[in-house]
């Protein structure tokens, strides 16, 4: 491991050499020359596969976080592997000023996943979800013929679509939001899974309405049976674009490649991410058909990285492993097991569960502790685990894992909770 050494800091004589140190040690000198807009667990990794993770010190850890989906496949899936050292050694950046070998399969392969037209590549979750805005707003003007700046979006309480000023902006978690605006304004939020709230908010100059198909971020809480469906009928009976963000949820996670599939809803746009980028390179995109995605002319939209070789080399070996079926049925199968072994901790420790695939989220009581507290007490048994909101735990384990090992993981968190 090399790390150069800022002119601001002295060298650390302690160490053997840059990134040397126990645990301990790296993870103090890794906090203070951080902001602090993260809380990480006191813990240092230096490599890992599959499911596994390993500290500096030779410590291994069970994930069941997964990257939050974006390691669906795991830690160093062989074939992800070879895709991206394949492709470092041909060609790794062009810019979109020209097309190189790897975008017509990529864009194709996810286009066809996807039952769409076109694609669209970004780098991040965030800027997916900004292209979506974008695209949303231009048809909205273009096809549907809403008056210059006068369109709407409507978006769901709890939501979590990014980062960006534009998305905190229409965020309901004051953490994610106060301290930053102004914001932009053109969005208008309802509760998420009220039918009837998304109807009354729909007017003339409703573009669009973004949704997630189960909300990672705010603890995996899944809409009542139906929503989804109902958010497609009202979206097509009053010409609005439904934006579904399955940056999170899609992807095998649930189950089904999308987490819109459980209701056989196809939404205008599938906003992807995560996982797209199979845990080695930041991978977004955007992918609807022409009558949407073609509002786009040159100059209008872009990214220096967007659609990269590298991105689009290993974007293809996801979406060619998403073909087979093969981790969705894992996800059911092992989210059936994580579901009945969860569903025995309820009324000791746990007051609730909510799953969908290989997907939780666990309601901690109270009396045991905060989510942050069992997180920690899990890293001392070995699990690696994230709470969303104060007693909230989300697990999101590689769809690689082995069921011995979840098993095993679960076996870690009935003894933090019932102790
Ligand atoms: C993670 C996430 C994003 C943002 O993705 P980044 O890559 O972190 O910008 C957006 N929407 C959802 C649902 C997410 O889970």
């Amino acid at each position: 491991m090399t790390t150069s050494t800022s002119p601001l800091t002295k060298p650390d004589l302690s160490a053997s050499g840059t990134g040397a140190g126990t645990a301990a040690q790296q993870f103090v000198r890794a906090e203070a020359r951080t902001a602090h807009n993260y809380h990480p667990l006191p813990v240092v990794v230096a490599h890992a596969e599959g499911a596994w993770m390993t500290d500096v010190d030779g410590r291994r850890y069970l994930d069941l976080l997964a990257g939050y989906s974006a390691l669906n496949f795991g830690h160093g899936h062989p074939t992800l592997l070879a895709a991206a050292h394949d492709q470092l050694d041909k060609l790794t950046l062009t810019s979109r000023a020209f097309v190189h070998d790897q975008f017509a399969d990529f864009t194709a392969a996810l286009g066809d996943l996807c039952g769409k037209d076109l694609v669209l590549p970004m780098n991040t979750g965030a800027e997916a979800v900004e292209t979506a805005i974008k695209v949303a707003r231009k048809w909205g003007y273009d096809v549907k013929g809403v008056p210059a700046d006068q369109a709407n979006i409507i978006v769901m309480s709890g939501n979590f679509h990014g980062r960006t000023t534009t998305i905190v902006g229409f965020s309901d978690d004051p953490d994610a939001r106060d301290g930053f605006g102004p914001f932009a304004p053109g969005f208008r939020q309802v509760a998420y899974g009220d039918l009837a709230a998304l109807e009354a908010a729909v007017d003339d100059h409703t573009v669009a309405v973004l949704v997630e198909p189960i909300q990672g971020e705010g603890g995996v809480v899944i809409p009542p049976s139906g929503y989804l469906s109902g958010v497609r009928e009202i979206c097509t009976r009053t010409h609005v674009l439904m934006l579904a963000d399955e940056i999170q949820a899609g992807l095998g996670r649930t189950g089904r490649t999308f987490a819109c599939d459980h209701e056989d809803v196809v939404p205008d746009m599938y906003i992807l991410g995560k996982a797209l980028g199979g845990g080695i390179v930041p991978v977004s995109a955007v992918v609807a058909d022409r009558d949407v995605l073609g509002v786009l002319r040159p100059g209008q939209h872009g990214s220096t990285f967007g659609g990269n070789p590298l991105a689009c080399a290993v974007g293809s070996a996801v979406v060619s492993m998403l073909t087979t079926g093969e981790f969705q049925t894992r996800a059911t199968e092992l989210g059936a097991t994580l579901r009945e072994r969860l569903d025995r901790l309820v009324g000791r420790g746990v007051v609730g569960v909510r799953t969908r695939g290989l997907w939780a989220g666990i309601d901690i009581d109270p009396a045991v502790g905060s989510g942050r507290q069992v997180c920690e007490a899990l890293l001392a048994r070995g699990v690696l685990a994230k709470d969303t909101h104060g007693s909230t735990i989300r697990l999101a384990p590689p769809l690689v894992i082995s069921a011995a090992d979840l098993a095993w993981g679960v076996e870690q968190l009935e003894a933090v909770v019932t102790h």
